[in-house]
């Protein structure tokens, strides 16, 4: 009886030892379902031929451990096919209508039950699976044991105590090969996946090398690491360009100094050198070439054990920044140069004011030919005070005071005043607004200012009698627009590239102020200014203010 017993558990046990070998590799996952059913058909068959009946009558058939295995891991199609050939290996088997009867109650019960805990089965965790697999087992045992109580109904007391006695201790075998068989298979299934976990961590270290790598090779910083005996092990691609015509191979195992040397670098006490006594961090401004370096050097310590592993050398081109920092240093100067400027020709002013009335009253006294003088006098007064005005409108970088104001009506208000000075040159204005205008926060003075001065500049530019000044606006959808358009003489390309410089001009009697303070009122405004000019054709200057959505967004 026991020789028959390891018998069977021999051959339920070999699909799954069998299994364990072969799937060794992720690859074959795919065919695990249908390898580990055709093995556990064969164990079924095999189990059934070589199954005995004891002297006391009791079956020695360990047939349902591979079914049950099989149909677990295997999932519905292989527990179908499995179920087959159990059915069919069954029924071989009956003889008597009882035996008949029995087999029917048993498979109408156990089947439907395992088939309905397959996908469970699938779904749950490692001790989920053990358990139901157990459940199962005993489920079949206590159905086996019934019908074969039923068979020995008649047999003495003592002897169904035997029986029992017996039925347990073959329960508790098959218990037992069961959970072996769900050992060995969870472990060729969680061996297999292991393997492609760490085949994806390694992948996806590998990655994240690649990509720090690359991020080291591309950064616009010097980078070197050296060993923990100070020679260079890594050096990025802007270490080498600045070290050209000398190569990587050539410096890697060399010393600091050396690579220091390649790059005309000059440091008061060698960083490295200093991190090595003990230094957690050394930092120094160097200059090279011409270009100024932040530099670094820490140690690179090892996470688990604290010590350090290495050296880390970085280098920063600061030298934009410097140059920056240099060049914000002069603007404050100016600003300051320009701040009292402002203020001193506001002073000037007020005797200018002063000179001015008392050469009005010398001129309404003075004699004929004098007073020919007196006007000249006070014409190039008025002149100079309309520079200042100009320069203290444009140095004044004060917070203006806007309210809502429409385009149109400023333009209404001022249109006697350009039509009067069209009048004078012999030119004509042409005005084209649009339906309706989007009222926008202007501070009315300066955009008054800004048209005039636009106007101005285009019937200038038209000297010739019979110029035609258009002026149009526009309600776009994000923005409002002026236009001030001339067929005047145009402006060849550097002089619209220095246009708005502050005292730029190509007139005589110019200030060159003009189109400075139209930007600066424009910016003032979230305005942009655009010109188009064809020399002998005319300009076109386009002022778009940005509507208050636009700028939101
Ligand atoms: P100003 O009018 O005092 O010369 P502006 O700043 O108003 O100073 O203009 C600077 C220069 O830009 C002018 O001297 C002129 O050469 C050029 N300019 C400005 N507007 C026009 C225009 N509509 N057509 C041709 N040239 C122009
Ligand atoms: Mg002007």
């Amino acid at each position: 009886m026991w020789k028959d017993t390891m018998l069977q558990i021999l051959i339920a046990l070999f699909p799954v030892f069998l299994f364990l070998v072969w799937h060794d590799r992720a690859e074959r996952t795919r065919y695990a379902n249908v390898f580990l059913a055709v093995l556990c058909a064969l164990s079924m068959v095999l189990t059934m031929h070589y199954s005995t009946v004891t002297e006391q009558g009791q079956h020695i058939d360990f047939r349902f451990v591979p079914l049950l295995i099989g149909s677990l891991y295997g999932g519905i199609p292989s527990a179908a096919a499995l179920s087959i050939v159990y059915v069919i290996l069954r029924t071989g088997e009956l003889s008597t209508e009882l035996d008949y009867i029995i087999f029917y109650i048993d498979t109408a019960i156990f089947l439907p039950v395992l088939f309905s805990r397959i996908a469970a089965f699938r779904r749950s965790s490692r001790s989920g699976r053990i358990k139901l697999t157990y459940t199962l087992c005993i489920m079949m045992l206590l159905l086996a044991f019934f019908s074969y109580l039923y068979s020995i109904a008649d047999s003495e007391f003592n002897t169904i105590l035997f029986h029992i006695f017996l039925t347990m201790v073959y329960g508790l075998a098959v218990l037992f090969v069961s959970g072996t068989a769900v050992h060995f298979t969870e472990m060729a299934f969680e061996r297999v996946q292991m393997q492609a976990e760490v085949r994806d961590v390694s992948l996806s270290y590998g990655n994240e090398v690649r990509r720090l790598q690359q991020f080291i090779d591309n950064t616009p910083l010097i980078v070197v690491f050296l060993n923990d005996k100070g020679l260079v092990t890594h050096v990025n691609d802007l270490t080498l360009k600045l070290m050209s015509p000398v190569n990587r191979i050539d410096v890697i195992n060399e010393s600091f100094g050396y690579l220091v040397e390649k790059i005309d670098m000059q440091f008061e006490s060698c960083p490295v050198g200093r991190v090595m006594q003990g230094e957690e961090r050394v930092t120094e401004m160097v200059t090279t070439r011409g270009r100024s370096f932040y530099t670094v050097c820490c140690p690179v310590k090892d996470a688990a054990a604290g010590s350090s592993e290495g050296i880390l050398f970085i280098g920063h081109d600061v030298t934009e920044l410097q140059l920056l920092k240099d060049e914000i240093g002069r603007m404050e100067r100016l600003s300051l140069v320009g701040q009292m400027a402002a203020s001193i020709t506001h002073e000037i002013r007020n005797p200018m004011a002063v000179i001015r009335g008392f050469v009005q009253l010398l001129n309404e006294r003075g004699s004929e030919d004098q007073q020919y003088y007196f006007r000249i006098v006070l014409e190039e007064l008025d002149r100079a005070n309309a520079i200042i005005n100009d320069f203290l409108s444009l140095a004044q970088n004060r917070i203006i005071e806007k309210e809502p104001a429409n385009l149109h009506n400023l333009l209404s208000e001022l249109l006697p005043l350009i039509w009067a000075d069209a009048n004078m040159r012999g030119q004509t204005i042409e005005l084209q607004m649009c339906q309706n205008i989007d009222w926008l926060d202007f501070n009315c003075k300066e955009i008054k200012q800004l048209i005039l001065n636009l106007a101005r500049n285009g019937m200038e530019a038209m000297n010739d009698k019979g110029g035609v000044l258009r002026i149009e606006t526009r309600n776009l959808a994000d923005s409002v627009e002026l236009r001030v358009i001339d067929n005047g003489v145009g402006m060849p390309a550097e002089t619209l590239e220095r246009l708005f410089e502050p005292f730029y001009t190509t007139k005589a009697s110019g200030t060159g102020l003009g189109l400075a303070l139209c930007l600066s009122i424009v910016e003032r405004h979230n305005g942009k200014i655009r010109v188009e000019s064809m020399v002998g054709k005319g300009t076109t200057f386009i002022v778009s203010f940005n509507k208050p959505e636009a700028i939101a967004v």
